[in-house]
């Protein structure tokens, strides 16, 4: 059977226009489709926008902390509808820029809504398209629940608050995953009440919880208030918002973010068609669907275990490979280091965070790092895990010196 084009994939967030970038650099000819902007959520709606964001705040809390450093700006303050302006020219700047490198890779995109046929053929805007293999990135849709009806204008999703105009005074954050995390880092730095709410027993779950404890501390420094360990059963939105707790406490905040992870609305799969990135229920991060992407692509396979997580802010928190609370114990070594033993750290007046590494038979199985650089020093350890690289050999690299880097050295010291 002859077929139009070589790939057809819907979707064009990380997953989706890295396969067809890929795909074109492999000499396919590929047609990418996308009901709405390219560039998916991690483009528009995910990591660029609320990590430009972020880092509005960062220079804020630096130049308001700049005093101890000789730095005096005592009317330092944010205009929010500016920060939030420059986050949309960020995104639509870098949207145009990846349309452009998807034209001149010679992809051809279809703007519209597609749906798979069988595993060769796909419909969209009336017209039918045949193609040798189909991949579909579609992502995944903020979660909510019953109880928590988001209408994006008292009760927000991560699409919601990335629309605000003005500040609200107060916020309650329900969940501390990523989102929450970063979200409560943002608003914490423009002066709002917040009080995050998690279910679990500790704060940012996913994490080694060494880690969850630093957060808790920071939090606490930043006066973001804590509630664990605690279940949302409805928010009331009114003039204010009444948020009702499993524990019969009610809290009031003037908005809510609903941050309690994502899911995937259509599960129904078609055989011999490739599904890839958040559309697959696993790990939802944007690195990883441009690696699945790249994996499909070359038919070579990745260490799904070794897919490192940051979350940004002041000090960054990245992780990979195996946490202590999944260990046996005794059956691992463990080495940590205080960031403030660093000179580094010093000079940056950056002194919050640590680095541990977890170690088996002279191998790296786990790394957790609290620290400015955070997700730059991940990749490094993340290097010598993906390649078998043993602490001893990792011990032989020259580290610079003054790096964060140089704890990574002195960590394997420890082990
Ligand atoms: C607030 C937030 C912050 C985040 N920060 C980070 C971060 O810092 N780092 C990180 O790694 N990850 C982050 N993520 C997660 C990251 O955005 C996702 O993992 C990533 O976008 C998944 O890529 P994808 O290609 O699978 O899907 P998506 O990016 O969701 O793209 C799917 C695309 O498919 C399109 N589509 C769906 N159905 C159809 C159809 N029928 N026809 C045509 N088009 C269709 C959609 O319109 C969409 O554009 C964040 C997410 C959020 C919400």
């Amino acid at each position: 059977m002859n077929f139009k084009y070589d790939l057809g994939i819907v979707g064009s967030g990380p997953a989706g226009y890295t396969a067809a970038l890929h795909g074109r650099r492999k000499g396919l000819s590929v047609v990418l489709f996308e009901k709405a902007e390219v560039g998916g959520v991690c483009l528009n709606r995910g990591c660029i926008p609320t990590k430009t964001v972020l880092h509005s705040v960062e220079l804020l809390e630096e130049v308001k902390s700049g005093e101890e450093l000789g730095i005096y700006a005592p009317d330092v303050k944010a205009d929010f509808s500016k920060i939030i302006e420059r986050k949309n020219q960020v995104v639509a700047k870098l949207r145009k820029g990846l349309e452009l490198s998807l034209k001149n890779s010679g992809t051809v995109i279809i703007n519209s809504e597609a749906a798979l046929k069988d595993k060769n053929t796909i419909e969209a805007g009336g017209e039918v398209y045949s193609c040798g293999k189909i991949i579909v990135a579609t992502g995944s849709e903020p979660r909510t629940f019953s109880g928590m009806e988001i209408d994006n204008i008292n009760v927000l999703n991560s699409d919601g608050v990335l629309n605000l105009t003005e500040l609200p005074k107060s916020i309650a954050i329900i969940g501390s995953g990523a989102i929450g995390i970063e979200w409560a880092r943002i608003f914490a730095g423009l002066g709002v009440d917040v009080t995050v709410i998690e279910l679990a027993e500790n704060l940012l779950p996913i994490a080694d919880t060494e880690v969850s404890k630093r957060i808790e501390r920071i939090f606490k420094a930043k006066k973001i208030k804590v509630c664990k360990s605690v279940k949302v059963d409805r928010i009331d939105s009114e003039d204010v918002c009444r948020i009702l707790l499993n524990n019969g406490k009610t809290l009031e905040a003037e908005k809510v973010l609903v941050a309690v992870g994502r899911t995937v609305p259509d599960k129904t799969k078609i055989d011999g068609v490739d599904y890839i990135g958040d559309v697959c229920g696993e790990i939802q991060l944007a690195h990883y669907a441009s690696k699945q992407a790249i994996e499909l692509i070359d038919g070579i396979k990745f260490d799904k275990t070794l897919v490192p997580s940051v979350i940004y802010g002041n000090p960054e928190i990245a992780w990979a490979g195996k946490r202590e609370q999944d260990l046996d114990e005794g059956s691992y070594q463990k080495s940590t280091m205080l960031i403030s033993a660093l000179g580094k750290s010093h000079c940056d007046n950056s002194t919050d965070g640590f680095i541990k590494i977890l170690s088996k038979d002279g191998k790296i199985i786990g790394v957790h790092i609290v620290s400015k650089e955070a997700s730059a020093l991940i990749q490094e350890v993340l290097i010598a895990m993906q390649n078998n690289i043993s602490v001893d050999k990792l011990k032989e690299v020259c580290f610079a010196h003054p790096t964060y880097s140089e704890g990574i050295f002195e960590t394997l010291f420890g082990l």
